[in-house]
């Protein structure tokens, strides 16, 4: 089949000072990173009026670089059902790169993203969408970058936390790749949110983990992490906290890694390994932007 180029919807009117770094000669990793800043930047032309990002971003984010226009967009690909066009978007998050792993493959290709999005929300589209109470989940490429970041931490018998844990879609991806033995913990400070993402598992193919008690979703403010099931062999944050909260870093299990945005209005997304001895390594993977990790009350008031 052949594919048309995107045309250009609405674009953000001013032109960045300079050209982003994806404006290269296409490489595959500059493919990769373009993909990434369009889809990013794509939602300047959202249909939605409230939060973006990577993410979950508030802004406008700079005019995607020109290749971004000649990639079909995934909507072009989806003509069946929602297995299929779930199958479609993983398929071009490995086309990207984004996607690297087979195990990271097999589980988005599990975990339908549908059940886990607001009804009438455009599930497959690579961007964020609100969810409810000024939170978002995030979009695809987030959920699959921090799925490959923390992969080799999710292997079969292992303990994995969520904070921060929304629709619960990445608990459910961890608990699935944790498998029954394993424990995967999403804890979200937002109680509604746990209710409606309790019944999005349950639609899911985690919902058997969730019966047995290998998943589990709790209200709690997950700076404080969940020191019940600790140490975890992986820690992930679904949102930006000013610095890392050490009751996480203490929960982290020598041997384990946690992906976390770090900042305030510049984020970036920290991969955090603590060593057998117990040291501690910090690298940043690319700058992000979520919502903040904060109290429910400023959540509740728009921060
Ligand atoms: N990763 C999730 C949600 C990301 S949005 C998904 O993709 O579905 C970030 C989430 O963090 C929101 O649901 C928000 O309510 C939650 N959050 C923010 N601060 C928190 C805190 N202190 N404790 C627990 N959850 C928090």
């Amino acid at each position: 089949m052949k594919l048309k180029p995107m045309p250009i919807i609405n674009p953000t009117p001013a032109l960045p000072p300079a050209l982003p770094s994806c404006c290269a000669p296409p490489s595959s990793s500059s493919l990769r990173r373009c993909f990434l800043s369009g889809f990013f930047s794509s939602f300047s032309s959202s249909p939605f009026s409230s939060p973006c990002s990577s993410c979950s971003s508030f802004e406008k984010l700079p005019r995607p670089c020109p290749w971004f226009y000649s990639f079909p967009r995934m909507e072009h690909f989806w003509t069946r059902g929602s297995v299929d066009k779930n199958k479609a978007l993983v398929e071009q998050l490995k086309q990207y790169g984004v996607i690297r792993s087979k195990n990271v493959a097999e589980v988005m290709e599990t975990i339908d993203r549908g059940l886990f999005v607001p009804d009438g929300s455009p599930a497959y589209t690579d961007s964020p969408m609100p969810i409810g109470y000024n939170a978002t989940i995030s979009a695809p490429h987030m959920h699959a970058t921090c799925l490959e970041l923390l992969e080799e931490h999710l292997q079969p018998g292992m303990h994995a936390l969520d904070v921060g844990s929304g629709t619960g879609y990445l608990t459910a991806c961890f608990a699935m790749m944790v498998g029954p033995q394993g424990r995967a913990v999403g804890v979200e400070h937002i109680p509604e949110l746990v209710a409606s993402s309790t019944e999005n598992v349950k639609r899911s193919a985690a919902s058997s983990l969730l019966n047995e008690g290998s998943l589990s979703l709790l209200v709690a403010d997950g700076r404080q992490g969940w020191p019940e099931r600790a140490p975890y062999d992986a820690i992930h944050v679904g949102a930006a906290a000013p610095e890392i909260p050490q009751p996480l870093l203490d929960q982290l299990k020598p041997g384990g890694r946690m992906v976390i945005p770090v900042g305030n209005y510049f984020q970036d997304l920290q991969v955090v390994d603590k060593k057998l001895d117990g040291s501690i390594s910090i690298q940043s993977e690319t700058s992000v932007r979520y919502v903040p990790l904060t109290s429910r009350a400023s959540q509740l008031q728009g921060f």
